[in-house]
């Protein structure tokens, strides 16, 4: 059995003999985080009117997995203790637990309308992928293999939630870090002890970080020699002294409802800037230590990157099924549904969902077990979608938009319009639709708007850009790993072909 004792990261949390619940997850977050909002230090995530439903909206997905009609689909059994652990933490050696993987995120996905991107089975991808390898790590010191095995066991058999802040903040991309005009601008070690290091300075963007237990600080931009202070892998949890987190504007506001935001009201994950104060971090903690070389190769040379983003193409796929199906809804409303050239965009529409749905079951198919019998997901297949993402994306909401017209925008003003006799008789009357009465139409459509017109769905648009980096990195990296050995061996086979017809 997990034992709370042994490691400060444990610290309060009791033996995870059990599935965690969403009460139990909950409670946890009242735990003296130090969150930044709207010129405030936020009590209580649990309590407070932006962040509130976001943190009940994970919490169940904690009772999802542990709801025992689910123990199949999304645990496993954790070797070391024995007891029920997510899938999420899964490590794959054969196709089949790869699949199960994916069977557990979509899970998760689907209750969130895959509208939260990090949800704990992200980090934890990058945790299994590190673990599989602690042999890398150990090469920068004994210690460093075994702590990076252990912290993924603590998370896997305590079931927690890590959130990961691994790009140095956007002060001035010109120069690299040790040439910031402070070298504390960019998070990274200012004090070595003989219990551990102090790391000061600024990371960014933690998405779910607030919701989370532990902060997975490391860099995955490219280091420079000299800036070995930055070049580190470790956690903190989210409660350690001097970490501070700062999100951006809360799409959740104390005025709103779910009825006119269904979905920034419930599913805004927040993303952080998180600062660094002097945070102490006990060895025990690091698997990473001023190692240029160890920090860049832990995202190439282990499968945590495919994994984590394995997840991220799943909740993707989730996200698009939704978006497809709220333009099928929008267009059964609108009376164009069996329109030939609605048809034909809803057609190019479904080819792109369809495009991104299968290609997370490619990464599966075509899944390469390593020397150490660990099954990789193809990052060829990872890469090739994920490059064209941030195109697709924009183009299937460009579609959308087109195929609207002004039906998310004729709409009551508010849910409140209902409350009036006069109103709601108007609006019963000359609101309601070609399938639909008015207060479902209007209840379509405000999920249409929140999901792109919104200033949450605008965020996801961007994050769809970025999430994984910019997608100059994910070109390069797609450009690194295809085989161009069989498509040249084709142009040279061309080449070798005799000669037929008349001579020159
Ligand atoms: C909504 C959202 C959520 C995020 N969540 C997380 C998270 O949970 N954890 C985390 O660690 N990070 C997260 N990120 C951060 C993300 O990883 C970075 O935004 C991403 O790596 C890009 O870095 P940047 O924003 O600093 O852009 P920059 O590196 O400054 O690049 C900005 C743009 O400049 C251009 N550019 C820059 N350099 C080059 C080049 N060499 N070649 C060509 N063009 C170039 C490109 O157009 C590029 O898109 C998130 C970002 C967003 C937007």
């Amino acid at each position: 059995m997990a034992t709370s004792s042994q490691n400060p990261l444990l610290a309060g949390r009791a033996p995870a003999s059990a599935l965690r619940s969403g009460a139990e997850y909950l409670k946890s977050l009242r735990d003296g985080r130090r969150v930044y909002l709207d010129g405030e230090l936020v009590k209580d995530v649990t309590e407070h009117p932006a962040l509130r439903e976001a943190a009940r909206s994970i919490a169940r997905l904690y009772d999802i997995a542990a709801a025992p009609e689910n123990r199949e689909v999304m645990t496993f059994t954790s070797p070391k203790t024995g007891a029920p652990v997510h899938r999420g933490y899964q490590i794959p050696k054969t196709h089949a637990d790869l699949k199960a993987r994916r069977l557990f995120s979509e899970k998760w996905a689907e209750a969130t309308f895959g509208l939260m991107g990090r949800t704990p089975d992200h980090v934890a991808g990058f945790f299994c992928g590190y673990a599989t390898k602690p042999s890398l790590f150990a090469a920068g010191g004994k210690q460093f293999g075994e702590n990076v095995v252990r912290l993924y066991e603590e998370a896997r058999d305590n079931h927690l939630y890590m959130s990961y802040a691994i790009v140095p903040p956007q002060i001035d991309r010109s120069k690299p870090a040790h040439k910031q005009t402070d070298p504390t601008l960019h998070a990274g070690v200012v004090k070595e002890r003989d219990d551990g290091i102090v790391i000061s300075g600024a990371q960014q963007l933690a998405t779910g970080g607030i919701y989370s237990d532990w902060l997975h600080l490391s860099c995955i931009q490219p280091l420079q020699p000299g800036d070995e202070n930055y070049a580190n892998g470790l956690v903190v949890p989210i409660n350690a002294p001097g970490l501070k987190l700062y999100p951006r504007r809360a799409f959740a506001r104390a005025d709103m409802n779910s009825v006119d935001y269904p979905l920034s009201s419930r599913f805004d994950e927040t993303d952080s800037y998180v600062i660094f104060d002097n945070v102490f971090v006990p060895w025990e903690n690091v698997y990473c230590y001023r190692n240029i070389d160890l920090c860049r190769n832990q995202w190439h040379l282990t499968p945590a990157h495919a994994y984590g983003n394995l997840q991220a193409q799943v909740r993707y796929g989730a996200k698009l099924r939704f978006m497809i199906g709220l333009a099928k809804r929008m267009n059964e409303n609108t009376g164009h549904d069996n329109n030939p050239p609605v048809q034909m965009a809803m057609g190019e529409l479904a080819a792109l969902v369809s495009i991104v749905e299968s290609m997370a079951i490619a990464q599966e198919v075509v899944a390469t077990t390593d020397a150490d019998g660990v099954l990789w997901p193809s990052r060829t297949t990872l890469y090739a979608v994920m490059a064209m993402q941030s195109e697709f994306n924009g183009r299937m909401l460009e579609i959308i938009r087109e195929l609207s017209g002004s039906a998310m925008i004729t709409l009551p003003s508010s849910a409140g319009d209902f409350d009036n006799p006069e109103m709601a008789h108007d609006l019963e009357k000359y609101m309601c639709s070609a399938s639909s009465d008015a207060k479902t139409r209007m209840a379509i459509m405000r999920l249409l708007w929140d999901f792109i017109g919104s200033e949450f769905g605008s965020r996801h648009q961007q994050y769809e850009k970025f999430y994984g980096g910019g997608t100059y990195v994910v070109k390069q990296s797609i450009n690194r790993l295809y085989d161009y050995k069989r498509a040249t061996a084709l142009v040279d086979a061309a080449l070798a072909l005799p000669p037929v017809g008349a001579k020159h």
